[in-house]
C-alpha cells in the first residue's frame, strides 16, 4: 500500500517512510491510496482473538511493508501488563441498555494517547532500522495536555530518538503539567509555551516547514518527525480499538452479526474520531459518528454549516485536551469527502491559513452530514453530565468523556436515534480530580486542597484505586523548567541540538 500527501505531491511513499517523516513536505498529511476492508469472515475469526492479535491483523492491512514478525514484536512490546493495568487493554463497560463506554485510558499516562504512543516508537524505530536510516530521529510534539506525556513515556530512553514537547503554559491541568515536568529519561525535553495549543501547534508546523533548519539538523545527523496525530503511525493504532470494541459487543451477544452502532467521540484535533471513520470505511458496522466538542465548538459549526471558521474567541475549558481551534486531522477527512481532490483540499487549507476560514462545497457537506453529527457542551453542562452519570450509574466520567456523554444525550433527544452506541472514554477521571469532585460532591472541595489530597478523596468516593502512575508523582522532582514565547520555539530547538555552536571543521 502506498501513501500520498492530501495536497498532492508528486511522490508516493511506503508506510515506513510515512511513519518516519510524520508530515508531508508540502505541508499536507499522508493518506493511504486505498482503505482495506474486513469481510464477515475476518470478523468471525477476529472475534475469537485477543486485543493484540486483532491489532496485528489491522495494522498489517495498512502497514504492509512491515513483516508480520516485526508487527507482532511491536504490538506485544506496546500492549502488555507491564504497561497497561488490564489484560483486555481497552475494556468495554455497559452503562445501560444502549450505551457502552470504551475505556481507552488504562495505559501508563491514563489517557487514550497511550494507545498510539506506546506503539509508535516501536513502529518508528523498526522503520528506521529496516530502511537503513543513519540519522537520529527528533520528535517534535505540540500538546494540549495528554499527547506530551504519552510521547515522553513512549519514547523515553529509546535509542536513536529524542523528544521535544511544547505545551501551553496556562492551558493544561495541574496533573498534566506535573506529569510532564517530572519526566525522566536522557533523551527528553519539555518546554512551556506562553500561548495556547494552536500557537504551539503552529510553531511546530513552522519548524517542520523550515528547510534551512532541516538542512542544519541533517548536517548534525538529526531528522525531524512528529508524534502528533498528523503522523499516520498514530492513526492506525486507533482504528484497532473501534474494530475491537464492536467485536466485544458481538462476542457478548450485545449486538448481532452486522448490527449497526453509533460511536461518540470527544474531539479536539479530529484524530480519534477520524480513526472511527476509517473503521467504518473498513466495514465495521457503524451508523453515525457523533463529534462532541467543548465550548471551542468550531467542529460543531462546521458539521452544521460547512463553514470552518477559526476566527473566534479561544476558551479555556475544564476539558483542556479539546481546547483547539485548528483541528489538523480534518484535512484527511476533507480529502475523502472531496473524492480525493488534492487541489480543492489545498485551496481550503490555504484559505484557512490566510483568511482563517473556508467553506466546503454542497456535495462534500452532504457527504459529511450523512455520516457525522456534531454537538457541544459548555463547562456547566460538562459538570452536569459527570454528576448525572455518577448518580444514575455510579460511574465516574472525566470531563472530556463527559462532554461526549452530554452531546450523546442531546443527539438522542434531537434525532430519536435508537442504535446502540459506544462512547469513547479518553481519560481517567483521576487526571482531573478537582473538576470531577466539584461535579460529584459539589461545594465540599476547597479550592486550595492539594492535588494529591483530591486524588485520595476521589478514590474514596469512586471506590477505584488511584492510578499508581499519578500517585507516584508526589515523590518526583521537577526536571523541566524552560519556557518561551511561540516565536522563540525554533531558537530553543537550535540550542537544544547545539546548532548555534560553530561547526567544528
Ligand atoms: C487528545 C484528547 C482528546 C481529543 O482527541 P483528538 O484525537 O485530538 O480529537 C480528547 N480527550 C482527551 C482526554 C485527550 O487527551
Amino acid at each position: 500500500m502506498l501513501y500520498k500527501s492530501t495536497r498532492g505531491g508528486s511522490r508516493s511513499f511506503s508506510s515506513m517512510e510515512v511513519i518516519k517523516q510524520g508530515i508531508a513536505s508540502d505541508g499536507g498529511l499522508f493518506i493511504p491510496d486505498e482503505i482495506p476492508s474486513l469481510s464477515m469472515d475476518d470478523f468471525r475469526i477476529l472475534v475469537q482473538r485477543d486485543y493484540r492479535e486483532r491489532a496485528v491483523k489491522i495494522l498489517s492491512l495498512f502497514l504492509d511493508d512491515y513483516s508480520q514478525e516485526d508487527l507482532s514484536r511491536c504490538v506485544y512490546s506496546a500492549y502488555n501488563l507491564e504497561k497497561f493495568d488490564v489484560a483486555d487493554i481497552t475494556p468495554v463497560k455497559r452503562l445501560n441498555d444502549q450505551l457502552y463506554i470504551l475505556e481507552l485510558w488504562h495505559g501508563p499516562t491514563c489517557a487514550f494517547k497511550d494507545m498510539a504512543l506506546q506503539l509508535l516508537p516501536h513502529l518508528m524505530v523498526t522503520a528506521a532500522r529496516r530502511t537503513g536510516e543513519k540519522d537520529d530521529i527528533v520528535i517534535l510534539v505540540a500538546t494540549s495536555g495528554d499527547t506530551g506525556k504519552a510521547a515522553l513515556e513512549g519514547f523515553k530512553d529509546v535509542a536513536g530518538t529524542h523528544v521535544v514537547v511544547f505545551y501551553p503554559k496556562e492551558g493544561v491541568s495541574s496533573m498534566q503539567q506535573l506529569q510532564m515536568i517530572t519526566q525522566e529519561g536522557s533523551n527528553v525535553h519539555v518546554v512551556a509555551v506562553e500561548g495556547n495549543f494552536d500557537s504551539a501547534q503552529s510553531g511546530v508546523k513552522a519548524i517542520f516547514a523550515d528547510k534551512q533548519l532541516e538542512q542544519r539538523m541533517r548536517q548534525r545527523g538529526y531528522r525531524f518527525s512528529s508524534a502528533n496525530s498528523i503522523n499516520w503511525g498514530r492513526l492506525v493504532p486507533q482504528i484497532v480499538y473501534y474494530v475491537s470494541a464492536w467485536l466485544e459487543l458481538f462476542k457478548d451477544g450485545e449486538v448481532s452479526e452486522g448490527q449497526l452502532i453509533d460511536v461518540v467521540v470527544p474531539t479536539g484535533n479530529f484524530g480519534n474520531i477520524l480513526a472511527a471513520y476509517y473503521a467504518k470505511r473498513m466495514g465495521v458496522p457503524i451508523h453515525r459518528l457523533i463529534c462532541a466538542s467543548n465550548r471551542n465548538k468550531v467542529l460543531t459549526d462546521f458539521i452544521n454549516t460547512g463553514i470552518y471558521d477559526r476566527r473566534r474567541e479561544f476558551y479555556k475549558t475544564i476539558s483542556p485536551s479539546m481546547d483547539i481551534l485548528i483541528s489538523s486531522n480534518l484535512e484527511r477527512l476533507l480529502f475523502e469527502l472531496s473524492g480525493g481532490d488534492h487541489q480543492r483540499v489545498k485551496t481550503w487549507m490555504v484559505s484557512l491559513q490566510n483568511e482563517g476560514q473556508y467553506r466546503i462545497d454542497d456535495e462534500s457537506l452532504h457527504r459529511l452530514q450523512e455520516i457525522f453529527w456534531g454537538g457541544y457542551a459548555d463547562d456547566a453542562q460538562t459538570l452536569e453530565a459527570i454528576r448525572q452519570a455518577y448518580q444514575e450509574y455510579g460511574y465516574v466520567l472525566d470531563p472530556h468523556t463527559a462532554v461526549g456523554k452530554w452531546v450523546y444525550d442531546e443527539y438522542k433527544k434531537q434525532t430519536g436515534d435508537n442504535h446502540k452506541a459506544i462512547l469513547a472514554s479518553t481519560a481517567s477521571p483521576f487526571k482531573f480530580p478537582r473538576d470531577v469532585l466539584k461535579a460529584i460532591v459539589g461545594r465540599g472541595v476547597k479550592d486550595h486542597s492539594d492535588e494529591f489530597g483530591l486524588l485520595d478523596l476521589l478514590s474514596r468516593i469512586s471506590k477505584i484505586n488511584v492510578p499508581p502512575a499519578l500517585s507516584r508523582l508526589r515523590e518526583k522532582d521537577i526536571k523541566h523548567t524552560i519556557s518561551c514565547s511561540p516565536d522563540q520555539m525554533k531558537d530553543i530547538v537550535v540550542k537544544l541540538f547545539g546548532l548555534d555552536e560553530r561547526c567544528r571543521a
